[in-house]
């Protein structure tokens, strides 16, 4: 019989996070014990969703709150996340700019697919969070990547951004703090690529979901320094408030000036489509931003700790060169002898897979232009599962 025929953009998605697990997976089942550094969720690890947050869950869902919410998002949770975001990023919004989504995730799709359409470029950072090139394709248009610069922690080439605009460019995507390289961009950085978009009249997508996960120095938020240039704010639970598996996030319009009228009015119709995000996690959402906030100083504490580690041992391993990653907790080493000693980054991951059962992520799953030749390792693990995952990589090193 014929196979039932699927449509192009669905066949051609690719997701290198969670498409490398099918390799570890066989392998567990013959009995390797694997040493998972790939998945950038902390409640996978030994972080958990903080007590006062699960209790919230549990008493929206016994008080009743399981009706359908309204597709915008609860407004008692909007206004929430407005008081959020002025107390911890000096931003102002009011809940008609906000729009509760399944995760940063869905705010991604939506805003992809209300920007996009055939042909249109968006230029995100190389390497970047696979979500906006796989959206963007999904939608018929093509990522387009800027230079971050390795040596100098993974900050964008401003230069090389005003190099990729042309007259097919929607929208310039900000990554901060960023994932997978770990950078935090500083104020002068955003101010200039918010320059770039308002000479060109393009939208500024700023990715905030690691705001609170910083190291040494303190992040700015794009829509704080924006003044008139219109921002689409994108943030959530997931890493913050240890609410991964609940999908809940938001996107807000920060736009002085009404240019996101009809970008808003359009967002919030495809909200419609899909009714609404999860009632009793909303109700959830607005004790996570109202309650303690210590957890997240233990949290990044910790990862602070893990990524001293974690550098550490990788940059005293040969054939692997480091940057120190500002926030977030991710690090992007660089492999040399990728290339040379083996094909590709898909290629190194597989052996070290084999031979230590650590899994990393390939590099080329973030855009193959800026990521080749380095693999992304998440340091949320605990100092045990790290120090024999570093020993594991040290070993097999040495032998190549
Ligand atoms: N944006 C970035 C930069 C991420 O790293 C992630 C998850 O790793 C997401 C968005 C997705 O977050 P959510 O769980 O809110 O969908």
């Amino acid at each position: 019989m014929q196979p039932f025929k699927v449509s192009k953009r669905t066949r051609t998605i690719e997701y290198a996070i969670r498409d490398i697990i099918g390799f570890a997976k066989n392998l567990e089942k013959q009995g390797k014990k694997i040493l998972y550094l790939n998945i950038g969720d902390p409640v996978k690890y030994d972080f958990d969703t903080p007590a006062y947050i699960k209790k919230a869950l549990c008493d929206a869902v016994n008080s009743g709150a399981n009706w359908y919410a309204t597709s915008e998002g609860e407004r008692d949770l909007r206004e929430a996340i407005c008081e959020k975001e002025k107390r911890v990023n000096g931003v102002d919004i009011t809940p008609e700019d906000v729009v509760v989504t399944a995760g940063v995730s869905e705010a991604i799709q939506m805003t992809m697919a209300a920007i996009v359409e055939n042909g249109d470029e968006v230029i995100m950072p190389g390497p970047t969070y696979p979500p906006y090139m796989s959206y963007t394709l999904f939608y018929e248009g093509k990522p387009v990547f800027y230079r971050t610069i390795e040596a100098e922690g993974w900050r964008p080439d401003i230069d090389d951004i005003r190099k990729k605009i042309s007259k097919k460019t929607r929208a310039i995507v900000i990554i901060n703090p960023n994932n997978p390289a770990g950078a935090l961009y500083d104020e002068k950085t955003v101010k200039a690529i918010l320059n770039i978009a308002a000479e060109h009249g393009l939208l500024v997508l700023s990715d905030e979901i690691y705001d609170r996960i910083v190291y040494e120095r303190k992040f700015v938020s794009t829509s704080y320094i924006a003044k008139d240039t219109p921002v689409v704010g994108l943030n959530g639970f997931s890493k913050a408030y240890l609410m991964t598996g609940w999908r809940l996030g938001y996107l807000y319009f920060h736009d002085s000036t009404g240019q996101l009228k009809e970008l808003k009015e359009c967002v919030q119709k495809e909200t419609r489509i899909r009714l609404s995000s999860t009632t009793p996690v909303q109700k959830a959402g607005i004790t996570a931003l109202r309650g303690p906030q210590d957890h997240i100083k233990e949290m990044v504490n910790q990862l602070r700790q893990r990524r001293d580690y974690t550098v550490k041992r990788l940059c005293e391993i040969n054939g692997i060169t480091c940057t120190k990653p500002e926030g977030a907790f991710y690090v992007f080493p660089r492999i040399l002898k990728i290339g040379s000693k083996w094909k590709n980054d898909m290629e190194f991951v597989l052996d070290v897979l084999n031979n230590t059962g650590v899994l990393l992520v390939p590099g080329t799953g973030f855009g193959e232009a800026y990521g080749k030749g380095h693999v992304r390792i998440v340091f949320c693990a605990d100092m045990e599962t790290l120090e024999k995952s570093m020993n594991s990589l040290e070993a097999f090193m040495k032998n190549k």
